[in-house]
C-alpha cells in the first residue's frame, strides 16, 4: 500500500485544487484552509520565485515565462509538482495553488493521484470579476521571507510595507505590473479556464464567490466540504 493509499485508509485526507484567474484570492486561501486542515499549502508559484531567489537552473528557466506573465512549460511543472507531492507533508492531504493551470497539468495530476489510489476531494473555483482582479494585483505587497500576501486598501498590513507575520520589509512582485497582469489574466483565459469544464464533469466542482470578504470566503469554502475538521 502507498502512503497516499494509507492516508486514505485512514480517513485524513483532503485534497483541494484552487482555482480562478490570477488576483482572485487562491494564495490567500490556500493559507486560510491548511492552517483550517493542517495540510501543506503548494503554490507552484512560490516554488517557482523560492528557486529563482536562490539561483537554481529551474529557477532561472521559469524567470523568462514568470516576467512575461506567460505558463512555465508543462512539462517541468508536472516533474516539480510531482516530487512536492511526493514528500512525507503531502499524504494526508494538500491544498495546491496555482496547479494544475492547463488541461494536461490537469490530467498528469489525476494520473498521479490514480497512481496512489488517492482522489482530489474538490476544486474550488474563487469567482471574482476581470475589473476587479486588476485592482487587487497592482496593490498586492508579499512578503518575500514567509510568503504572506497583502493588500494595500484591502488587506494591509498593521505597519505600512511591515510584514506582521515576520517583520520582513514587503515588496511587489515584478509580474504584478499592470502590462503583465493584463497578459497573465488573458493566459488564465485561454489556457485555465477550461479546467473548470474538466472539474465540473467529474463533479469535483465547487464554485464560490470570490468577491466576499477573505474570512467569509474561506468559510464559505469550509461549510461546502462538509464543515468539519479532519
Ligand atoms: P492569487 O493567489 O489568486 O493570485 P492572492 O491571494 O495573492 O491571489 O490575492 C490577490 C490580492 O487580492 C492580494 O493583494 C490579496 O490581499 C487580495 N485579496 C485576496 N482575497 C481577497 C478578498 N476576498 N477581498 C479583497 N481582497 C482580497
Ligand atoms: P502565481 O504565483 O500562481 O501567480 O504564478 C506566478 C507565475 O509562475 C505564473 O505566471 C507562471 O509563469 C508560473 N507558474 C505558476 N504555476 C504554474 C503552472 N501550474 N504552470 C505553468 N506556470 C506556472
Amino acid at each position: 500500500m502507498t502512503g497516499h493509499s494509507q492516508a486514505k485508509e485512514a480517513g485524513i485526507f483532503v485534497r483541494l485544487v484552487l482555482l480562478g484567474a490570477p488576483g482572485a484570492g487562491k494564495g490567500t486561501q490556500a493559507a486560510a484552509l491548511a492552517a483550517h486542515y493542517r495540510i501543506p499549502h503548494i503554490s507552484t508559484g512560490d516554488i517557482f520565485r523560492q528557486n529563482l531567489s536562490q539561483g537554481t537552473r529551474l529557477g532561472l528557466m521559469a524567470r523568462g515565462y514568470m516576467d512575461q506573465g506567460l505558463l512555465v512549460p508543462d512539462n517541468v511543472t508536472e516533474a516539480m509538482v510531482a516530487d512536492r507531492l511526493r514528500e512525507a507533508d503531502a499524504l494526508a492531504g494538500f491544498v495546491l495553488d496555482g496547479f494544475p493551470r492547463t488541461l494536461p497539468q490537469a490530467d498528469a495530476l489525476e494520473q498521479m493521484l490514480a497512481g496512489w489510489q488517492a482522489e482530489l476531494t474538490a476544486a474550488v473555483l474563487l469567482a471574482v470579476s476581470a475589473e476587479r482582479l486588476v485592482a487587487r494585483l497592482t496593490a498586492r505587497r508579499v512578503c518575500p521571507q514567509c510568503g504572506a500576501t497583502y493588500h494595500l486598501a484591502f488587506h494591509p498590513p498593521q505597519t505600512a510595507g511591515v510584514c506582521d507575520r515576520c517583520g520582513a520589509a514587503l515588496v511587489q512582485r515584478d509580474d504584478d505590473a499592470a502590462p503583465t497582469v493584463r497578459t497573465r489574466i488573458s493566459v488564465y483565459e485561454e489556457q485555465t479556464a477550461p479546467l473548470i469544464t474538466f472539474y465540473r464533469a467529474r463533479s469535483l466542482l465547487q464554485e464560490v464567490n470570490g468577491e466576499q470578504p477573505v474570512d467569509v470566503v474561506t468559510a464559505t469554502v469550509i461549510a461546502r466540504l462538509g464543515g468539519a475538521r479532519p
